[in-house]
């Protein structure tokens, strides 16, 4: 079956994510185990950690519902060594946290070379710093995120993705976030059952649907290959409905987090309703 939800408000505590879910008919959530805009952060309180497993377990969610993303300040490829050591250590903090929560993901933006160095050079610090951190802890899958490739951020082509999970050791750790509008936006279209398909197939052949554990469900404000990532609300942006109809038929995304950034989280409930509504009987 689809799992679909939103990134929901962990507002007052994590514990609040799930009761949030739940309101708007979700049946997977994404949210951030502390305030994303900020280095550092309290622990999570035992008392926290019980009252979140209540909620998940009262709203019906597993382990596996939920796709924690990581903070934006974090950047695992960062040309200074220092700076990159204070983004693999709070990616670890983040790690820790999602495993006292007994989550098996962490969703991340691979990182940016911000014009210092190159491309490749940027992908060997994000698979060193994701390796580090796979050795720091116990059990987190690191969720890569496909990215538009704005400004200097990786993550942009599926080879990107592809030549990260190359270099990690632990190919049980490691895993990949689609998200349809960094996705259009950086070249892969979507719009035609043939656009659609070519896009699945190079997906398949350079990275493979083994590592796919979790979807964004974004339409998109600019177009195809703009490199820029602004959401939309589903069928508002340059991506249109059918592509979400082809999603929720595709077996290939059964049972993982698909998961709403859109930018009116009024509508979330509704948007959630019309993604299930399309899906076709016998799927
Ligand atoms: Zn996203
Ligand atoms: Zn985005």
């Amino acid at each position: 079956m689809k799992r679909i939800g939103a990134h929901v408000s962990a507002a007052g505590g994590v514990q609040n994510a799930p009761l949030n879910a739940s309101k708007i008919g979700a049946k997977a959530f994404a949210l951030f185990t502390k305030n994303q805009r900020q280095w550092s952060a309290k622990p999570l309180t035992t008392e926290q950690i019980d009252q979140f497993y209540k909620n998940m377990n009262a709203g019906g969610f597993r382990p596996q519902d939920v796709l924690p993303h990581d903070s934006y300040l974090i950047n695992l490829g960062h040309p200074d060594e220092v700076a990159r050591h204070k983004s693999l250590n709070a990616f670890i903090d983040e790690m820790e946290r999602c495993e006292q929560l007994s989550l098996p993901y962490l969703n991340f933006h691979p990182g940016s070379h911000l014009r210092k160095i190159s491309e490749e050079e940027c992908l060997n610090f994000i698979a060193e710093s994701i390796n580090q951190a796979i050795d720091a802890t116990t059990n987190t899958i690191a969720v890569i995120e496909n990215t538009s490739g704005q400004g200097s951020n990786l993550g942009y082509r599926f080879e990107h993705l592809a030549y990260i999970i190359d270099k990690v050791e632990d190919k049980s750790r490691i895993g990949v976030c689609l998200d349809t509008c960094h996705t259009f936006t950086a070249g892969y279209d979507l719009r035609s059952r043939e656009a659609y398909d070519k896009t699945m197939d190079a997906f398949e052949e350079i990275v493979g649907f083994q590592y796919l554990k979790g979807m964004h469900i974004n339409d998109s404000k600019p177009d195809l290959g703009s490199r820029v990532d602004r959401h939309h609300s589903i069928g508002e942006g340059k991506i249109g409905v059918e592509p979400f109809e082809f999603i929720m038929n595709d077996p290939r995304m059964d049972e993982m987090p698909l998961i709403l950034e859109t930018i009116n989280a009024d509508i979330w409930p509704q948007e959630i309703e019309l993604l299930y509504s399309m899906i076709k009987p016998n799927n």
